[in-house]
């Protein structure tokens, strides 16, 4: 079967798309398309392609009933620069490979992410893991930018001294904070990158790294359209309810009160709101 090409992929090949203040992501190749899963699906039963409509319809049903391993053969490598506070939560995902920029070998470039002002926020109170929804007051995030600005020079002041002095590339860099710039190369195949994208692209997820999920996905989604239209009905912003709330739900649905209470019924209610906002 020859090699899966898709028109509206190879436009946006090689384009550099920024996120946050200096960062950007470049989809650098692709192998296989909708086609590809399509094709490696119907070898369990000798068919070829079908139409469109089937061809939908097939790959719907695969990731509908977790028949993964067809979106394992579409594969992915993106090119992105991020802050190293963003690299930090993206190497958890196990199943990509990369390679990045060695602060060991190369001098490391004075680029630090400094955030947009509407970005800066007190740390939120119900959520202990982020930041309010609202903004600073003007005067105050500014206050904050100048002392963010203000260290990123300092650091890089030091860490250009040390060089001076001869100190190595590899120890020097250790003054330089997390929100330093980093680059690599990151492959990922379709199944482990929608895990990537649900994770990432939700609410929980910090809204820097929110920011580079959503550009990936916009570009993966050119490789495979059929494919994300189902990740999109299926899985994005899907809620995972356990045995007692489904429970709670059949009972809701009954018309009857749902039945949690104390802390799982809190639980419940916010799964409920936060499936709503989908
Ligand atoms: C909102 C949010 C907050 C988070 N907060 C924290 C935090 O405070 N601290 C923290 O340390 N992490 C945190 N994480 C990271 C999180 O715990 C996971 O490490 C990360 O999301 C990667 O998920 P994963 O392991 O499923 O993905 P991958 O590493 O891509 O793995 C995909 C799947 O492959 C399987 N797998 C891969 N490797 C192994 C293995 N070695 N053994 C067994 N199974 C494997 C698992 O089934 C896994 O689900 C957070 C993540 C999110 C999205």
């Amino acid at each position: 079967m020859a090699r899966c090409t898709v028109p509206a992929a190879e436009e946006i090949l090689d384009k550099v798309y920024p996120v946050l203040d200096k960062g950007f992501v470049r989809l650098v190749d692709y192998m296989g398309s909708d086609q590809r899963i399509v094709q490696a699906a119907r070898v369990s039963y000798g068919g070829g392609t079908k139409t469109l409509r089937e061809d939908a319809g097939l790959i719907d049903y695969l990731l509908r009933n977790n028949h993964t391993s067809p979106f394992e053969q579409v594969v992915f490598t993106f090119h992105t620069k991020m802050p190293v506070f963003v690299a930090r939560q993206w190497v958890r995902h196990r199943t990509a490979r990369l390679n990045e920029i060695s602060g060991r070998y190369s001098v490391m470039a004075q680029e630090f992410y400094e955030p947009a002002l509407q970005d800066i926020a007190a740390q939120s109170t119900d959520n202990k893991q982020g930041r309010k929804n609202e903004p600073m007051e003007n005067q105050q995030a500014q206050k904050v930018l100048e002392s963010i600005q203000h260290i990123h020079k300092e650091a890089y002041d030091q860490y250009t001294s040390l060089l001076e002095e001869g100190t190595a590339r590899e120890l020097a860099r250790v003054v330089l904070p997390l929100s330093l710039y980093t680059e690599w190369y990151w492959q990922i195949d379709l199944h482990n990158l929608f895990h990537f994208l649900h994770l990432r692209m939700d609410a929980h997820a910090q809204k820097e790294i929110r920011a580079y999920a959503q550009v990936m996905y916009e570009l993966a989604s050119k490789v495979c359209p059929l494919a994300f239209k189902s990740f999109e009905k299926h899985i994005k912003g899907g809620v995972r309810f356990s045995r007692n709330e489904l429970e709670a739900l059949k009972r809701l649905l009954a018309g009857k009160e749902h039945g949690l209470t104390g802390k799982d019924a809190a639980r419940f209610q916010t799964k409920l709101d936060e499936g709503r906002q989908i």
